[in-house]
């Protein structure tokens, strides 16, 4: 058994059994992780509304086997993100990143970069930044350090570079890059030279300056497509905070 004590952020948590929660986080230290908290539901006192998805905290468990669950010891609150809660549209976005982590980081393999990009991407949407326009980031960020970030250097196919007027595409499925002489196939959506400069700069911009990149308003909505389609594509599935961003009309 190992004590390990680590900044994690909450991603989900749900029942166990009559007094227990289940907590999934991904900590500094370790990556994705679920540990049960014993007693959580009983006794308030021990687990101070500090196992809530989205808080930052600091969490103190114990890994016992290597693949099961890790047994949560003790819950620090650092930032509960209180005035992101009370803002649908932002706290939709906030549970996006959430759900982008649990469908795309694999189990127990550390990521301190993404870590550090789901601490900030939260600690922005509390502090009132244009929630879409770091989304956008966040997105283009998560598939690069997960291994899925599209290839935008250039055409697939005859090698050329994005550097003159013109639109190109970008077809979700390949993965790849289209010049305007080669877009062809099913499911290309348009990708104009200045999306696709501000998408490289946020595949490998220094975190800190990741987030002042600004989106205009034809860029959102080609990343929008390129990025939602590309997450689709690894993860099979719709993500139930998009729906719920849809619903609200935020998307
Ligand atoms: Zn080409």
């Amino acid at each position: 058994m190992w004590a390990r004590r680590s900044d994690a952020v909450i991603l989900r948590t749900r029942d166990h059994g009559e007094s227990d929660r289940l907590v999934t986080f991904f900590a500094g230290v370790q990556g994705k992780l679920t540990g049960i908290a014993k007693g959580a539901r009983r006794s308030k006192r021990r687990f101070v509304h500090t196992l809530e998805p989205l808080s930052l905290v600091h969490l103190t468990y114990v890994e016992r086997a290597p693949s099961s669950l890790v047994r949560i010891d003790a819950s620090e609150l650092r930032n509960p993100f209180t005035a992101l809660r009370q803002d649908l549209t932002r706290l939709g976005y906030a549970s996006l990143g959430a759900e982008l982590v649990l469908e795309l980081a694999p189990e127990r393999e550390a990521n301190p970069a993404l870590f550090a990009l789901l601490a900030q991407y939260l600690e922005r949407l509390e502090a009132g930044g244009d929630p879409e326009n770091l989304a956008l980031l966040f997105q283009a960020r998560i598939l690069s350090l997960s291994g899925f970030g599209p290839n935008l250097q250039r055409c697939a196919r005859c090698g050329e570079e994005p550097t003159g007027p013109g639109e190109w595409y970008f077809s979700t499925s390949r993965g790849a890059l289209l010049c305007p002489a080669h877009r062809s196939g099913s499911g290309i959506s348009p990708l104009s030279p200045g999306t696709i400069l501000i998408l490289r700069q946020g595949q490998r911009l220094p975190l800190e300056k990741l987030w002042c990149l600004r989106f205009h308003r034809q860029s959102r909505v080609e990343c929008r497509t390129l990025l939602l389609g590309l997450i689709r594509h690894h993860i099979e599935k719709d993500l139930k905070s998009l729906l719920v961003l849809q619903q609200i009309g935020a998307l």
